[in-house]
């Protein structure tokens, strides 16, 4: 058996296309098209990679970024000033800060300095709150981006067995709310839980987000499981060449492939969810600070 790979590029196209849609549509109420600001702080390479990403692709879907830098040694007053200002601009629809933030910068002083209805990375408390009470509210990017894509390929999630590995609040605890959201049964597993493979084959739905490079191995899938891979990490690749690299997920791909009955790759699975969702949200936050209906 060989698993059906689940193309996260081809669904963050389509998510990208019905929000741009959607963002059409709102921008004829509001007058202006749904804006998201980007806020990035020094100059690490793979964050200015990402916050590019952010902004080309919000742009290409007819929206409008504003990109605010500052160098690395700016302090967290100054940070959360420039939020703050943000939080006050009515033209502002979406507010996200690229993480991490340099080391004398307490991030949670500045996650929790954004409007949580401007919260596009849903990473404030109350955004927290919101997902933990079931309470409408701005979700997390990549954890509701692997919902979307089980979705995609099991259709209904209710009474599925979920396992999701990691217990971040950026990725394993969100999960594992917003699967419980539809209804699937969920376990979390962290570097604590005994014989991890053991409840991993019990799973019909595996997350992986771990940051450990191929540490789910094949035979901890369940046959027919769908597997969904969030783990980036770059290791050595000496088979393309001296000091070249690669990027691999958290799960050992070739051997999973041949036990799972769906699987995301990396790249090219979870990870260009990530931004679909952030277009997503901004489009949400639009209409919901307009009062106007939730797009479809
Ligand atoms: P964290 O390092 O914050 O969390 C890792 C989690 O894995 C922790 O809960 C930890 O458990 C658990 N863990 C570590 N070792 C083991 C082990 N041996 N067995 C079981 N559990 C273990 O990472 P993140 O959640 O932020 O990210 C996870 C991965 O996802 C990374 O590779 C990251 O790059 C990637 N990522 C990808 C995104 C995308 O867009 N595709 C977005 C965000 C992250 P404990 O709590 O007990 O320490």
């Amino acid at each position: 058996m060989s698993a059906e790979l689940i193309d996260g590029k081809a669904v963050a196209a389509e998510i990208d296309q019905r929000a741009g849609q959607a963002g059409a549509e709102l921008s004829k109420a509001l007058g202006r098209a749904p804006c998201l600001a980007v806020v990035l702080i020094g100059d690490d390479p793979a964050s200015d990679v990402y916050v590019r990403s952010k902004v080309k692709r919000t742009e290409a879907a007819g929206m409008t970024s504003i990109e605010i830098r500052r160098p690395a040694d700016v302090s967290q007053a100054e940070v959360v000033e420039i939020v703050r200002g943000l939080n006050s601009d009515s033209g502002v629809d979406g507010i996200l800060v690229q993480m991490p933030l340099p080391g004398h910068i307490d991030s949670n002083a500045v996650i929790s300095a954004i409007d949580p209805d401007k919260d596009v990375d849903g990473l404030t408390e109350v955004s927290a709150g919101r997902l933990l009470l079931g309470k409408p509210g701005l979700r997390p990017c990549t954890p509701a981006g692997c919902v979307l894509l089980a979705e995609r390929a099991m259709g209904s999630l209710s009474g599925k067995s979920v396992v999701v590995i990691g217990r971040s609040i950026l990725v394993g605890k969100p999960a594992a709310l917003l699967f419980l959201e539809q209804n699937a049964t969920v376990t979390i597993a962290h570097s604590r839980t005994h014989d991890l493979a053991a409840l991993t084959r019990t799973a019909d739905i595996v997350v992986a987000a771990v940051g450990r490079p191929q540490m789910v191995r094949g035979d901890w899938i369940k046959p027919g499981a769908c597997v969904l891979d969030v783990g980036i990490n770059r290791v050595d690749a000496p088979e393309r060449g001296e000091g070249r690299t690669r990027l691999v997920g958290d799960v050992a791909f070739d051997e999973a492939v041949a036990h799972a009955g769906w699987i995301t790759p990396v790249p090219g699975g979870i990870g260009p969810m990530t931004i679909a969702m952030l277009l997503r949200n901004t489009v949400l936050a639009a209409a919901a600070r307009a009062g106007l209906d939730r797009p479809a």
